[in-house]
Formats: structure tokens, C-alpha cells, sequence
């Protein structure tokens, strides 16, 4: 069995299968069998179902599989298949998919090999489509237990902000609407293969079971948060009205005043609770 975190093991494999790291794909493939471990402990795969994306040469499935009753990683680059088929060859309880995890119907592909059953997904997510990943594992609204995945350590510390920070941001509120969100471990840059330009960290998401606050319509409470960002330096009132999305300024005026809150504040001084009331403001005007 191969030790897949030692690095002459990857050069060896990249030799063996003419392999050759694709930036684009946000290849950095990670050394260090205790952050493994600490995802794989984070995401409570013991004896459940995990879906892995991107398991590039296997190093972390392998640590999952040998918690988990089954392990489903989906990988792009076809050029890995050879060499998963051999790294992973010990295991019965993997199966690995050649796809775009993006491209794909996930919830189609959790009935397929989970049934009903609620899983968790573990990763060391290519840094490119960080964010499109976790909002679209977020908003297809899907039967999971966890979301632990290794990202830019800047990323990690959007998702886990409080309010009235630099860091805080639509991304922020949306996690947290459907999330409890946790950092688990920093990781530096001279951990991986080839090195990044950036720290990361693992972070984990903890699926609540239904949202902090009630929304009367969810595609409304969003609007207002993405229009609330969109505009930072803008005050509140500024930066809905400018959306054209809420009607008229006295309309927008009264909401605000209804729900109590200063329209000459800034959207990221507002909590979730805040944008609830907002929201539900505009749905009942
Ligand atoms: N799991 C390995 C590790 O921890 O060392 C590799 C992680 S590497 C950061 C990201 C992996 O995701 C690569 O294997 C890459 O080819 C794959 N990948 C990139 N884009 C993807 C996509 N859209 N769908 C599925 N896999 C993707």
C-alpha cells in the first residue's frame, strides 16, 4: 500500500502515469496525515456515507474509507483514473465517478449510491470554484449531515465572520443561513504538492436542521442580502434603492422604519435576524 503523503510516492506516481499537476484544476495535493485525519474526524464519517470531491491521487479517500461505510469521490481529470485504480485498489467500499462536481445533479447521484440516507462531504477543494461548490452543495438543499472542506484560509474566515467586519459578506450570511459554520485547523502553503500562494484552513459546516430565522420568501431575504453587499460603501437605503429591486424610496423608507432599523447604516453592520426582518418587510408591503 502506498503512502500517499509522502512526496517521493507523488513523484513517483506522476513518473509512473506521465502525470503533470494542473494549476487550472487547483491541483495541490495535500502531505499531511494529521489534517486528514482531523477532516476526516471533523465530517463524522464513522461507519456513514461521504461524498469526496476531487480525490486527485486518493490521499484523503483512502483515510475516509477506512472510517467510512462508503466512499463516493467525483473527479474531473480523467488523467487521475489510472492512478486511483491502482492507489485505491485495497478498498471495496470506494467508488470513484469521472465528472465535474458543478456539472453534476448531486442529489441525484446521493439517491443513487446513498438511498436516503443523510451523508457527509469531506474535501481539499480545488481553489478556483471554492465558493460556486459550497453555495451549490447549500442551495440544492441536499440530505446532509456535514461540510468539512479544506479551503483558502481567507475563504474560511469570510464564512465564519460576525457582523460590521471587513470579512463579513453575502457568502457569510448565506452559510450561515443554512449552517453553523467552525474553523477546525489552519494548514499552511508548504503542506501541499506543488505549494499554493495561500494559507488554508479546514473549515466545517454543520447543516442545521432548519434555518436561524424564518424568511417568508427565501429568494427575497437573499436579494436584499446580495443587494445590501453589493454596494458597500453605500448606506443601506442607498444600496437597496439602488438594486431597483424594492420599489419606490418611501417604500423602502417605511420598511426599514417598520423593522427598526437606521437606513443610513451600512449593510454589513446587519445581522441575519436584520436582514430577516427586512425581507419579510418587502413581502408583506
Ligand atoms: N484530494 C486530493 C488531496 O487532498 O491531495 C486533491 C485535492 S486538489 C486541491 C483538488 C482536486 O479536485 C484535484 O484532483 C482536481 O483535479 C479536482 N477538481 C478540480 N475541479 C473539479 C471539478 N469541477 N469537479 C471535480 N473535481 C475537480
Amino acid at each position: 500500500m502506498y503512502s500517499l503523503t509522502d512526496r517521493k510516492t507523488i513523484e513517483y506516481l506522476c513518473k509512473k502515469y506521465d502525470f503533470k499537476f494542473k494549476k487550472g484544476l487547483g491541483q495541490n495535493f495535500l502531505t499531511d496525515e494529521s489534517v486528514l485525519v482531523n477532516v476526516a474526524e471533523a465530517a463524522d464519517t464513522e461507519n456513514g456515507g461521504v461524498l469526496e470531491i476531487g480525490p486527485g491521487f486518493g490521499v484523503l479517500t483512502a483515510v475516509l474509507a477506512q472510517r467510512a461505510k462508503k466512499v463516493l469521490a467525483v473527479e474531473i481529470d480523467e488523467k487521475v483514473m489510472p492512478v486511483l485504480s491502482e492507489t485505491l485498489a485495497g478498498f471495496d467500499n470506494i467508488e470513484i465517478v469521472n465528472k465535474d462536481i458543478l456539472k453534476c445533479d448531486v442529489k441525484e447521484l446521493i439517491e443513487e449510491h446513498f438511498g436516503d440516507e443523510k451523508i457527509s462531504v469531506a474535501a481539499n477543494l480545488p481553489y478556483y470554484i471554492t465558493t460556486p461548490i459550497i453555495m451549490k452543495l447549500l442551495e440544492d438543499q441536499l440530505p446532509l449531515k456535514n461540510i468539512v472542506v479544506m479551503v483558502q484560509k481567507e475563504v474560511a474566515e469570510r464564512m465564519c465572520a460576525a457582523p460590521g467586519g471587513k470579512d463579513y459578506g453575502a457568502v457569510t450570511v448565506a452559510v450561515n443561513y443554512y449552517c453553523e459554520p467552525s474553523l477546525i485547523c489552519n494548514v499552511g502553503r508548504h503542506l501541499f504538492v506543488p505549494a499554493p500562494n495561500v494559507d488554508s484552513a479546514v473549515l466545517k459546516l454543520k447543516l442545521r436542521e432548519k434555518p436561524p430565522v424564518e424568511v417568508i420568501s427565501e429568494k427575497t431575504f437573499f436579494s436584499v442580502v446580495k443587494a445590501s453587499f453589493s454596494q458597500r460603501r453605500k448606506t443601506l437605503f442607498n444600496a437597496l434603492k439602488n438594486s431597483g429591486n424594492f420599489g419606490t424610496a418611501q417604500n423602502i423608507e417605511n420598511v426599514l422604519a417598520a423593522a427598526g432599523i437606521d437606513k443610513m447604516i451600512r449593510g454589513e453592520r446587519l445581522s441575519i435576524e436584520e436582514f430577516a426582518k427586512i425581507a419579510n418587510g418587502f413581502c408583506r408591503e
